[in-house]
């Protein structure tokens, strides 16, 4: 069975709170688990959530402010204590290198595990493997900062109605794919005819920025958009001050993005009821939901043609 989820381990911003603890976000995508942003904590958030760290293949950090990397050492003792044997891909900004080496070497244990390190120093494509790519992007946070977009790759679909309609089966299927066309009783049947390309989905993340075109253009389409929200337009003066969004300004992102949904996190602890960022939110895009410590949100299967 694929599973296809996000789950929130945390969803607090800097100082997390008796019910918030810091961010960290698993993606869970058919055999990957993208880790991002594992705050301090993070490995016992996952024993709450009921998943096992070794879900983990790949981990992201958008920049090194605390909320967004102190539990990223603990997390990599905790895949080596587990003897995980596949590689552990770490993605970060190249920037931050001195940051990650503390983190990953801050206490003592023996390194068993083969972590392949991808510091990124420019925008674009970090990793294409021909099933997903991720792309990174430069966010407005005042220090090196980088939003991400994980995308399936496009997929051909058939039409099993038309195929049998038009005798096309078994191995025919495969010469029909690679020539394009296929001649049946003296009929051509034109791949076009029986199949269409399925846009693969994609998963953007925007923490810790002021409102910017980047942040747009990595969740243009977007099935989710995962954004921070540490403010209420109440405090909008705040949130420029420590570039930050609010959740109106998270919205306005999504909706400029044409994004289908919109998941907002990174709360500051002043706030007591997440419902009032949903609420903020949905006035400008109603598919908006607050995260939650421990809350699972299905990552949507779409079935959109390119066109
Ligand atoms: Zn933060
Ligand atoms: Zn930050």
């Amino acid at each position: 069975m694929t599973v296809r989820d996000l789950i929130i381990l945390g969803c607090s911003s800097q100082q997390p709170t008796r019910n918030r603890n810091h961010g960290a976000y698993l993606l869970r995508w058919n055999d990957e688990g993208f880790l991002f942003d594992p705050g301090e904590g993070t490995q016992r958030q996952f024993i709450f959530a009921n998943v096992a760290p070794t879900t983990v293949t790949r981990i992201l950090v958008s920049h090194f402010h605390g909320d967004h990397c102190l539990g990223l050492g603990s997390m990599l003792m905790r895949l080596n204590l587990d003897k995980v044997t596949r590689p552990i891909h770490c993605y970060y900004p190249a920037s931050g290198k001195k940051y990650f080496d503390r983190l990953r070497y801050g206490s003592i244990y023996h390194e068993m595990i083969n972590v392949i390190e991808h510091p990124v120093s420019k925008e674009g494509i970090v990793e294409d493997d021909g099933r997903f790519k991720i792309e990174a992007t430069f966010l407005e946070h005042g220090v090196e900062n980088i939003g991400w977009r994980i995308s399936e790759a496009n997929s051909r679909k058939y039409d099993s109605q038309k195929l049998k309609e038009m005798g096309v089966y078994g191995p025919l299927v495969k010469e029909l794919e690679d020539k394009g066309f296929i001649i049946i009783n003296g009929k051509e049947v034109r791949l076009e005819d029986v199949s269409w390309i399925r846009q693969g989905d994609s998963f953007a993340v925007v923490i810790d920025t002021l409102p910017c075109q980047n942040a747009i253009d990595i969740a243009r389409n977007a099935t989710m958009l995962l954004c921070e929200s540490t403010y209420l337009e109440e405090h909008k003066e705040l949130a420029l001050t420590h570039s930050h969004l609010t959740a109106k300004q998270a919205a306005t992102i999504a909706k400029d993005a044409n994004a289908k949904e919109l998941i907002l996190t990174h709360f500051s602890a002043r706030y007591q009821n997440l419902r009032e960022f949903e609420i903020e939110a949905r006035t400008v895009f109603p598919n908006t939901f607050a995260a939650d410590d421990l809350l699972c949100f299905e990552f949507p299967k779409t079935n959109v043609k390119v066109t």
